[in-house]
């Protein structure tokens, strides 16, 4: 574990790059409906039960993670979150994501999810966020 002397942020690799300003979570969820934050707030529950998961405020999002990043909440929306969990392989057999985009200059395969309703977060989605925090952990 390297910790940034700036930032106290924890990280896997020395030196990851980072942002290390004061942004904190409740800055992304200021002016949200409270249709979003009850979204966000199911979405953070829904993981807590998958496992144990820190948050992250970076300059643009608020990234997941275990002991190393795994998936980023990239957008509050009126009534969505919008969130993306970066896979080696593309899983295209799927019914949830809106988009699966490879990420110039990387193996990473983004997966984009749009969640409307709580019960967005379903089995299958459940599925993913289970295999993204397996990546997060690093085993
Ligand atoms: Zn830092």
């Amino acid at each position: 574990m390297w910790t940034c002397v700036l930032c106290n942020q924890t990280f896997q690799n020395p030196n990851q790059i980072h942002y290390c300003g004061d942004k904190t979570i409740d800055d992304f969820l200021i002016g949200k409906s409270d249709k979003t934050i009850d979204l966000f707030n199911h979405f953070i529950t829904k993981y807590k039960e998958v496992g144990d998961i820190k948050l992250h405020a970076t300059k643009t999002m608020i990234a997941l993670s275990a002991n190393k990043r795994f998936a980023y909440i990239i957008k509050l929306g009126k009534d969505f979150i919008d969130i993306v969990f970066p896979f080696k392989e593309p899983f295209e057999d799927n019914y949830c994501f809106r988009k699966i985009a490879a990420v110039p200059g990387s193996n990473d395969y983004n997966h984009h999810l749009r969640i409307y309703l709580p019960e967005d977060v379903n089995d299958e989605v459940l599925t993913y966020m289970k295999k993204a925090y397996i990546n997060g952990k690093d085993i």
